[in-house]
C-alpha cells in the first residue's frame, strides 16, 4: 500500500510550488498527483504578468513575497523561470486618481517599489502611447513577467531533487475521510494513504469537493490571449501594462511581439471540453484595445493566441485555507485568473501552515474559505470601477 506524508493534487504552478516548499521545509514523503501533465491547466496558458499592484493589501503582500523568489529564482528554487524585469505600468481612468494614490501608498508601506507617475512620464516609459484618456498611472520598475511553463517545470524539477514523487497521468478520484479526517486519496493509479492533502486543482476542483458538500460558488471561465507582431517601425521593447481604461493588459512576448488580453467579463465554460484556440472576434477586440493605447498596433500582424481555463471564486479572490470541517485538508481554490505571480508565496504559506501550524510569510486570513458563509465576501473599496474582472483588475 502506497503512503505519503502529504499529497498535493494538481501539477500547476501552485501545486508544484507547494510541493517544493514542503520538501524545502523538510517534509520527506511528498507525492504530487497530476491528472494530465505538468502545467496542463491555467498555468500552461498564463499571461504570467508579475506585478505588485492590486487594489488590496493582502494580494499585494503575496505578490511582493513572490517577486523576491522570481528575482532570485535560480538561487532559491533552481533553474530558469524566464523572469524579465520589464517594468510595470498600471493605468487607470479619470475619476480614480485618488484611489490609485491610496493603493500606491499601501504598496509603498509594504516595501514595494512603486510610484505615481505623470502623463509625461507615462509617455517616456511607454513611447508612442496615447495619454489623453489617462486619469492616473503608477509604475513599478522591478516587476515584469515570467515564463509560466518554465516556472512550473522548475518548481517540479526542484521538488524531485528534494525527493518529491511526481505522478503524472494520475487523477485523484476521491479524497478519503476516515474517523473524521483525511486518510487517503484514491487515484487512477491506486490508493495512497496520507493524513494531509493539499488540493490545488485549478478549474477541475468541484468534483472532489462535492462529496463533502463543499460549495464555494466556484465557476470555471475560459480566458483568451492574442499575440501581435510589432508593426513596421515599432522596435523598442515596452514595459508590462494593465490599462484599466481599455480593460486590457499586455506585455512583450518573444523578441518582437506583444501578448495582450482584454476583459470579456464572465464566460462560464466546461473545463473538460473548452476550445483552446482564440476566437476571431476576440482578436479584433485585442487589436482595438492595443491600438487605443499604442496607435501603431492598428497595423500589427496577428500571430496567434490561445485560451485557457481559470476558476473564478464569487468575489474574484482565491480561497487559500485549511478546511475547518475536514482535518487534514488544505486548499488553494478559485485562482480567479490572478494566481501565477503569487504562486511562490502561496506554496510557501501552505507548506508553513502544514509544517509550523500557521502560515508565516503572509497572513492568509483574508483568503479564508468561510468568508462567503460569514456574508463577508471580499470587496476592495479602492477598485477601478469594475470588481468582476479577471486578470486586468
Ligand atoms: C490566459 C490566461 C492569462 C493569465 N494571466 C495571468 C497573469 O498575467 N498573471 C497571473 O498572476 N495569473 C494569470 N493567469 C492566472 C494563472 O495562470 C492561474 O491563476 C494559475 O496558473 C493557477 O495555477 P494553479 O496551479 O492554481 O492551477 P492550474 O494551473 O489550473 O493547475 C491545476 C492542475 O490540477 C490538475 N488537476 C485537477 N484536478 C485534478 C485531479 N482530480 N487529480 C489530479 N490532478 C488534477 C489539472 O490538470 C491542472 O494541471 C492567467 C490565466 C490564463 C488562463
Amino acid at each position: 500500500m502506497a503512503s505519503a506524508d502529504v499529497i498535493v493534487i494538481g501539477g500547476g504552478v501552485n501545486g508544484t510550488s507547494t510541493a517544493f516548499h514542503l520538501a524545502s521545509l523538510g517534509v520527506r514523503n511528498v507525492t504530487l498527483v497530476e491528472r494530465r501533465h505538468l502545467a496542463a491547466g491555467a498555468s500552461g496558458k498564463s499571461g504570467s504578468l508579475v506585478r505588485m499592484h492590486y487594489t488590496n493589501e493582502a494580494e499585494s503582500r503575496l505578490a511582493f513575497e513572490s517577486l523576491k523568489v522570481f528575482h532570485n529564482f535560480e538561487a532559491v528554487v533552481g533553474g530558469d523561470c524566464g523572469f524579465e524585469r520589464a517594468g510595470f505600468l498600471q493605468i487607470v481612468p479619470r475619476g480614480y486618481e485618488q484611489a490609485l494614490a491610496r493603493n500606491v501608498a499601501v504598496q509603498q508601506g509594504i516595501g514595494i517599489k512603486t510610484r505615481v507617475v505623470s502623463s509625461d512620464e507615462v509617455r517616456s516609459l511607454l513611447p508612442e502611447c496615447r495619454v489623453e484618456d489617462i486619469g492616473a498611472a503608477a509604475y513599478e520598475p522591478d516587476s515584469g513577467f515570467a515564463d509560466p511553463n518554465a516556472t512550473t517545470f522548475a518548481f517540479a524539477e526542484a521538488s524531485r531533487r528534494l525527493g518529491v514523487t511526481i505522478r503524472t497521468r494520475c487523477e485523484a478520484a476521491r479524497i478519503v475521510i476516515e474517523n473524521g479526517r483525511v486518510a487517503a486519496v484514491e487515484t487512477t493509479q491506486g490508493r495512497i494513504d496520507t493524513p494531509t492533502v493539499v488540493l490545488v486543482p485549478g478549474a477541475w476542483g468541484q468534483r472532489l469537493l462535492d462529496p463533502f458538500g463543499l460549495d464555494f460558488g466556484l465557476t470555471p471561465h475560459r480566458v483568451q490571449i492574442s499575440i501581435f507582431r510589432w508593426p513596421a517601425g515599432f522596435t523598442r521593447r515596452h514595459c508590462v501594462v494593465i490599462d484599466a481604461v481599455h480593460e486590457s493588459w499586455f506585455r512583450p512576448e518573444s523578441a518582437a511581439s506583444t501578448l495582450i488580453g482584454v476583459e470579456l467579463g464572465v464566460q462560464h465554460s466546461d473545463p473538460e471540453g473548452f476550445d483552446e484556440g482564440v476566437d476571431p472576434s476576440y482578436i479584433a477586440l485585442c487589436r482595438e484595445a492595443l491600438a487605443a493605447r499604442l496607435p501603431a498596433f492598428s497595423e500589427a500582424p496577428m500571430r496567434g493566441g490561445w485560451a485557457g481555463i481559470i476558476m473564478m471564486s464569487p468575489d474574484g479572490r482565491p480561497i487559500i485555507d485549511r478546511i475547518p470541517s475536514i482535518p487534514g485538508l488544505y486548499v488553494m481554490l478559485g485562482d480567479s485568473g490572478t494566481s501565477f505571480k503569487t504562486a511562490p508565496a502561496i506554496g510557501r504559506c501552505l507548506a508553513e501552515w502544514i509544517v509550523h501550524g500557521t502560515p508565516r510569510t503572509v497572513d492568509l486570513t483574508p483568503f479564508r474559505s468561510t468568508r462567503f458563509a460569514e456574508g463577508k465576501p471580499w470587496h476592495d473599496a479602492d477598485n477601478y470601477g469594475r470588481e468582476r474582472l479577471t486578470i486586468s483588475r
